[in-house]
């Protein structure tokens, strides 16, 4: 038992469980995973080495390994119908970084969403591989509406000529559209990389367009509206570009796949082709239409006017507050989001001008739009007066009264 033979460590684990038990987790990247998926990533699996692929290993003893590791493949591909998958990428930045290796040759240039527009560090920011070993060529959000700009993307692809362009996002409220990615892509030669990490779940459900049959690589992480296990995945349309892949996360970049966190992706998938998984996805985006419309009721500005997908960007600028600000007083209330640059945000990114919100892990609780109701009330109540710590503790009382209304993970330890 970890609380005997480690106190120190077990105290730590205690603290974090009660504050997602007890908490609003409202940030759009996160979520719940189930007990199996959670099991299955702290089994056994843990100890196996398989560098290789199933039925082509570097070591011996793989034959229980293969088959979950092959199931895992079938039932991504199923669920996303794409005719071939890799399991192994242990993130979304490694995922990522497999598909420049497979599709580019350093130097090339690549087109990408601004890190402060919305984009993610490895498309193109210089801080990252991305921008430090290709040639970036940022696009930017519709400086009025906020939403994608596909005239101006058209346009600065056929001026750079990029050999790739991503279209994957962090920080968007709509939905992407692939097909006009793909267009723009095939008119100056590009390959098109989507990398579907944020909706994926949204995506398997069906309640945001999919890049299949649009973009020559997928990439994915699996732990967002997917709920599964912290990891990735990355699909291709072609056994050429399948290949090409393959041999980039192996042996390109990683060495030893963790097979445990395959096996949680495996049991993920299985969990969203499931019809319940439907409609978890469909209540996310009812979720946050209601969340959103709560907020903007309540006087809050929201960066392109609401949402159709988990996700909301709040631009704090008419309520006086930085995104920096209004993450700390909001944790203190017990209501964890994150601080996230708006477009153009004349704020830097450690500050920034917004906050970044969403329903996945909400509504993994069974929270539905009444709940969101009364989100938008306490965000309301604690931004009103952020400093004022007895608002926050009024706040975090209530709040934990009602999460104890939708317990997530409260068998996992008795006190
Ligand atoms: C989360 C995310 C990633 C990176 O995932 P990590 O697992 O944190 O490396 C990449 N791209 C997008 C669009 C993301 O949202």
């Amino acid at each position: 038992m970890l609380s005997q033979s480690d106190p120190q460590v077990w105290n730590f684990y205690k603290r974090e469980w009660r504050r997602q038990e007890e908490g609003l987790e409202l940030i759009p990247s996160e979520n719940y995973a189930s007990l199996d998926v959670m099991a299955a990533a702290g089994g056994i699996f843990t100890n196996k080495y398989a560098e290789g692929y199933p039925k082509k290993r570097y070591y011996g003893g793989n034959e229980w390994i293969d088959e979950v590791e092959l199931l895992a493949i079938e039932r991504v591909k199923s669920l996303f119908g794409s005719p071939f998958a890799n399991v192994q990428p242990h993130a979304g930045s490694q995922a990522n970084m497999a598909a420049y290796f497979a599709l580019l040759t350093p130097g090339d240039t690549v087109m990408g969403l601004n890190l402060s527009q919305g984009g993610h560090l490895t498309h193109g920011s210089p801080v990252n591989f991305s921008g430090k070993w290709y040639k970036v060529v940022p696009f930017s959000l519709h400086p009025e509406t906020h939403l994608l700009d596909y005239d101006e993307i058209a346009r600065l692809a056929e001026q750079h000529k990029p050999k790739m362009i991503i279209a994957g996002f962090t920080a968007y409220p709509r939905q992407v559209d692939f097909a006009k990615f793909a267009k723009i892509s095939r008119s100056c030669g590009a390959k098109l990389m989507a990398d579907m990490s944020h909706v994926a779940g949204l995506v398997a459900a069906g309640e945001h367009p999919s890049p299949i049959g649009h973009a020559d690589v997928t990439t994915s992480t699996t732990h967002k509206t997917l709920r599964g296990p912290r990891g990735a995945f990355i699909l291709s349309p072609s056994e050429e570009t399948a290949k090409l892949i393959d041999k980039a996360v192996f042996p390109g970049l990683q060495g030893g796949p963790l097979e445990n966190m395959i096996m949680a992706k495996a049991v993920a998938f299985h969990e969203a082709a499931k019809p319940g998984f439907k409609t978890y996805a469909k209540q996310i985006v009812k979720n946050a239409k209601a969340l959103a419309k709560a907020l903007l009721d309540l006087n809050f500005t929201l960066v392109s006017g609401g949402t159709d997908t988990h996700l909301i960007l709040i631009d704090l600028r008419n309520r006086l507050l930085t995104g920096k600000e209004a993450q700390l007083a909001l944790d203190a209330a017990g209501i964890t989001g994150n601080k996230n640059t708006i477009p153009n945000d004349p704020q830097s990114p450690f500050i920034t001008s917004g906050l970044r919100i969403g329903t996945p892990a909400l509504t993994t609780r069974g929270m539905k739009e009444k709940e969101m109701e009364k989100v938008a009330q306490w965000m309301d109540e604690v931004l009103k007066s952020p400093a004022d710590e007895s608002v926050r503790a009024k706040v975090k009382a209530e709040i934990r009264k009602m999460a104890k209304e939708f317990p997530i993970y409260s068998d996992l330890i008795k006190e």
